[in-house]
This record gives structure tokens, C-alpha cells and sequence, in this order.
């Protein structure tokens, strides 16, 4: 897929001495805030704190790559088939009339920040994608694998995700881009029901010959399409879990001695990743198998090489960390919360096997965690000491169900009905039911982009401790700033995750806005409040 537009100019200006713009970078000043605490005889001691720190950012915008891991599937062809319709203007009829292309559900290219006020007091918001220089969706060339070999005009129609007057239109250009590349396919990882899919695989049981066909495959795609990034992007089907075993994925040269053995707990998503950190190209898991095992963050680590995931959040996971954080900063009390979803795409047949359904349920379950933990007034704490396993050793948490069936009438228009039951005041209860309806791929393909895009700007971020006046370097590679996005955020090891949506946007918020010497949050709005 080839792009075509022109784009216009970056046109934000930061007039401030903490900001400065050269041809080649923004270099922004900032002051990293925040608080030290002891706790010390049930008093707590708050010391702030305050660090400088230097950011640079490149202010070209790579010519980038997308190589989708199952570009033939609901996400890949919804993907390309948007895009070329942006692209190309394509408008097509629907029942109700003219629709137009859109990047509707993009937060880059959908949602706007505050910048701050006008003359008259108003307040002026720009597009995220406005903030720094990046790239246009438009522009991304993709390509990708599929162990599936539809072209991609058939498997555009076999998703039955657009309309028909949509598909009609767009399919010689799908057309053109032909076959998605032959990929790697052990039958064990996923579902049994996918194999009757599985006739485009790249032959022979020799993971590290499939490890060096998938470099090569990156490195021509690179070279034929004179790309200065490609982010590789597992939007394949889900995975079961990868046993993880001391000696076998554990460290980075136990993920590479295991490749090389063809061990047979390597998975196909995990050959992929360790290709793109080997080629130094980002590497983003759309889905919420474990493919980071920890021999694969340490092999990112040594390379610098950037990685993100797991899983997007784009239906139910997206509302649930809105409600649950919700509740409980309103200081009501969840004890239950109960999600049935029920779907009937590829997706959701693959989900219906016992080992695959386990992956979502894991990365589905974890996102109330941070919000109950931050609030020990109405969850009790996990006491030290207590048993082993027991229930005061996790701490007291809401009973948190996840159901998932495959009901294929319903397509790719997944259905998730979610039941929160609170105590509230004085031993009363509330129950909020939600009934979503949730078209997964049209949700899932803009937040695709975002995460592309996103991960080829953090590559030309770099930052220095100011104090120090060291070099600038690039970022730790677990881009955990990719959080909004995903559903089970993949974080530096030993540091805490944030699930709630808020945080996660302020964050992302305050780091493109430190990139161009702005401070972040302006909600304080304190010339609203003083005389
Ligand atoms: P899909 O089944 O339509 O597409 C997946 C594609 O991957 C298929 O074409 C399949 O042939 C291909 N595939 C399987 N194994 C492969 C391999 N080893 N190499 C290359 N291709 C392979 O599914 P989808 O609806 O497009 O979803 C894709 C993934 O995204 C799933 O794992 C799903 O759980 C995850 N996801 C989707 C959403 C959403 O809202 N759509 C949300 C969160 C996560």
C-alpha cells in the first residue's frame, strides 16, 4: 500500500525559554515534580522533589513501515481498506446516505488537548497529532503476514466487517497488494479450528530458519519501499500462554539458544518479536498472549530496541477501566463486577478453545487491580505474614468473572453486558448494568494506528538528566506511554501498572506537552478560582 498525500507543516510554537527549535529538533526544559514519602508510626512524611530534565525530539518524521502479523484477518483488512480509503476519498452509500472516510476513534487524530486560553478567556484546544510532529496515517505503508494466503480484496470480504458500496470501491486496491507474506504457524498456539486457514506458512519446523526469513522479510520490505522505521504489529490470532521455563525463555540468551534449538515452548509471536529487536524495529502485540517472556524484554534492553503491548482496549476492557475507577474515586465500593461477551468473528471462534480463552481472561482480569489496591479504605490491604494463597495474603479484592463465547450470527458486532455491584452507604447496593455493542474491528483499527504511530514518534524522543548534562538516549524500551491503548499494559519490570484510562491519557498527555516545554495538567485552572 503506497502513499500518495501531501501533508501540511507542523505549526505549533512554544515562545518560551524552556523551548528551543532547530531544523533538525525540538529541545524542550522540563521539571520532573513529584514526592517522596515515609510512612513512619502512622504519619506520613512528604518530601517533593523536583528533577530537570532535557527532551529532544527529531523533528522529521520517519517515512514508516506497518507490517501487520495477520494482515489477512478482521483488523488487518479493516485496517488497509481504511487507510486507502482516507487515502483515495472514498466516500460510499450507506442505508442512511453518504458516509465519508474518517479517523473516527483515533485519540491522535480524533481527540484535542488544551493548550491554554485565548484573549477573551476562552480556552483553545489543538488535535493530539498537532502536539509534535508526526506521522499521517494516510502515509503508513503496509504490508505484513497472514498463514492464511486470501488475497487481500477476499479477505477484506471474508471479515464482513464494511459495506458492501465500501468494499466494492476499495477492493482493486486491495487487490494490488495481493497475498500477505507466508508466516510462521505452530498449530499448537493456536486454536485447532484456525488450521483449515493455515495454507501460507513458511515451510519447515526450523524456528531459528524462521527467525532469519522474517529479518529478511523486514529488511526487504525496508529497502523496496525506502522506509526509515517499520513497527511490526502482532494483530494475529491469540496465542495460549508460553510455559515460562528457568533456562528456556528466561533470559536473552536462553530466548535465542531456544529459537536456535527449535524448543518447542517458542512461540510464533515471540520469533517475531525477537526478529524486529534483532533488526532494530519496534515491536507491538495486539493481542494478550505473554510473546514477552522475559528472555524478550531483556533482548529489547540489550538492543535498545522498542517494545509495547498487550492486547487492545478497545470494547468493554476501555469501559470497565472508566466505571471501576469511577466507583471507587467516588469511594463506593465494587464487590463484584461480571463480564459476558459474546462475539462471532474469527477472533471469537479461535477464543472458544479452553488455552486461548485463558490469555484474554488473564489480560481481561487485571484491570481493576491498581484502582483497588490505591484504596485501602474500602479494600483491606494484603496483610504480611498472612498464609500463603490465602485470601488475606492477596488482599481483599472484587469478585471479577470474565465470560467469553462464540455465537457466530453476531459477527464481528461483539456483544459485552457487564454487571457492577457496589456496596454504598450505610449497607446499601447498587447494580449498574452495561450493555455494549461493540464493533470490534472498526474500534480496534484506529487504536492500531495510534499505537504505529505513537511508537515512531517516542523512537525520536530522546531525553538527558539536565544535572547531570549527560548525552541524550533514547527511552527505556517497554514504551509503557502505549498504556491507553492496550488492555493489560506491559510496563518496566518492577514498576507499578496503571489501568485507569485517566491516568493513562494525562500521562500521554504530559509527556508530549514536556516534549514541547508546555506543563501538564492545566485542570488546576486556578485563574477561574481567585479574585
Ligand atoms: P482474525 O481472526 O480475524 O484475524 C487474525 C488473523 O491472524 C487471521 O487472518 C489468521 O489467519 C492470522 N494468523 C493466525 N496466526 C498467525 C500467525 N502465526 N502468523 C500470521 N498470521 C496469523 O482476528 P481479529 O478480529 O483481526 O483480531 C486479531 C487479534 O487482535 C486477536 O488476537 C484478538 O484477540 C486481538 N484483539 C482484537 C480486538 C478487537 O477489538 N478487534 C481487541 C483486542 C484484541
Amino acid at each position: 500500500v503506497h502513499p500518495t498525500s501531501a501533508r501540511r507543516p507542523y505549526s505549533l510554537v512554544v515562545q518560551s525559554e524552556n523551548t528551543s527549535y532547530s531544523d533538525e529538533y525540538i529541545t524542550s526544559k522540563f521539571t520532573n515534580r513529584g514526592a517522596d514519602v515515609v510512612v513512619s508510626d502512622g504519619q506520613f512524611i512528604v518530601t517533593p522533589t523536583s528533577k530537570p530534565y532535557e527532551f529532544q525530539t527529531a523533528r522529521k518524521v520517519s517515512k514508516t513501515g506497518l507490517m501487520l502479523i495477520g494482515m489477512g484477518g478482521n483488523n488487518g483488512t479493516t485496517l488497509c481498506a481504511t487507510v486507502l480509503a482516507n487515502r483515495h476519498n472514498i466516500s460510499w452509500h450507506t442505508k442512511s446516505g453518504a458516509q465519508q472516510p474518517n479517523y473516527i476513534g483515533s485519540m491522535l487524530r480524533a481527540s484535542t488537548v488544551r493548550l491554554g486560553m485565548d484573549a477573551s478567556g476562552k480556552d483553545v484546544h489543538v488535535p493530539v497529532s498537532d502536539v509534535l510532529p508526526m506521522v499521517h496515517p494516510d502515509d503508513l505503508v503496509i504490508g505484513g503476514w497472514d498463514i492464511s494466503g486470501v488475497p487481500m480484496d477476499q479477505a477484506m470480504k471474508r471479515a464482513q466487517v464494511l459495506d458492501w458500496d465500501l468494499q466494492r470501491q476499495v477492493a482493486p486496491h486491495m487487490a494490488r497488494i495481493g497475498k500477505p507474506l507466508p508466516s510462521i504457524y505452530y498449530p499448537d498456539f493456536i486454536a485447532a479450528n484456525q488450521e483449515a486457514r493455515a495454507d501460507n506458512v513458511i515451510p519447515g519446523q526450523d524456528k531459528q530458519e524462521h527467525l532469519e526469513r522474517v529479518r529478511e522479510d523486514i529488511r526487504r520490505f525496508k529497502r523496496e519501499n525506502d522506509l526509515d522505521r517499520v513497527v511490526v504489529f502482532w494483530t494475529a490470532n491469540t496465542e495460549r500462554y508460553s510455559d515460562i521455563i528457568p533456562g528456556v525463555n528466561d533470559t536473552a540468551d536462553n530466548v535465542l539458544a531456544s529459537i536456535k534449538k527449535s524448543h518447542s515452548e517458542v512461540s510464533p509471536s515471540t520469533v517475531f518479536a525477537v526478529a524486529a529487536i534483532l533488526e532494530g524495529e519496534p515491536f507491538v502485540n495486539g493481542a494478550p498472549q505473554n510473546t514477552f517472556v522475559p528472555g524478550v524484554i531483556a533482548l529489547a534492553e540489550r538492543h535498545n530496541s522498542f517494545i509495547g503491548g498487550d492486547d487492545l482496549k478497545s470494547g468493554q476492557t476501555k469501559l470497565k477501566s472508566v466505571l471501576a475507577e469511577f466507583l471507587v474515586n467516588a469511594g463506593i465500593k465494587p464487590l463484584s463486577i461480571a463480564s459476558y461477551n459474546h462475539l462471532g468473528n474469527n477472533d471469537g471462534h479461535n477464543l472458544s478453545a479452553e488455552a486461548q480463552f485463558k490469555s484474554k481472561e488473564i489480560s481481561k482480569s487485571s484491570v481493576v487491580d491498581d484502582m483497588v489496591s490505591a484504596n485501602a479504605l474500602l479494600y483491606k490491604p494484603a496483610e504480611q505474614g498472612a498464609v500463603k494463597g490465602s485470601k488475606a495474603a492477596k488482599g481483599e479484592h472484587p469478585d471479577h468473572v470474565v465470560v467469553i463465547k462464540y455465537v457466530p450470527a453476531v459477527g464481528d458486532s461483539k456483544r459485552a453486558i457487564d454487571e457492577y455491584y457496589s456496596e454504598i452507604f450505610c449497607g446499601g447496593r447498587s447494580t449498574i448494568n452495561i450493555f455494549n455493542e461493540c464493533e470490534d474491528s472498526l474500534l480496534a483499527t484506529p487504536l492500531i494506528l495510534d499505537l504505529t504511530i505513537l511508537t515512531e514518534l517516542l523512537t525520536r524522543v530522546k531525553y538527558r538528566d539536565a544535572s547531570a548534562q549527560a548525552e541524550f538516549a533514547p527511552l527505556y524500551p517497554v514504551l509503557s506511554l502505549l498504556s491507553y491503548m492496550l488492555k493489560a499494559p506491559l510496563v518496566k519490570p518492577g514498576t507499578d501498572v496503571v489501568n485507569s484510562l485517566n491516568r493513562q491519557r494525562n500521562a500521554l498527555e504530559a509527556f508530549l506537552k514536556a516534549c514541547v516545554g508546555l506543563e501538564g495538567s492545566s485542570d488546576l485552572l486556578l485563574e477561574t478560582r481567585i479574585w
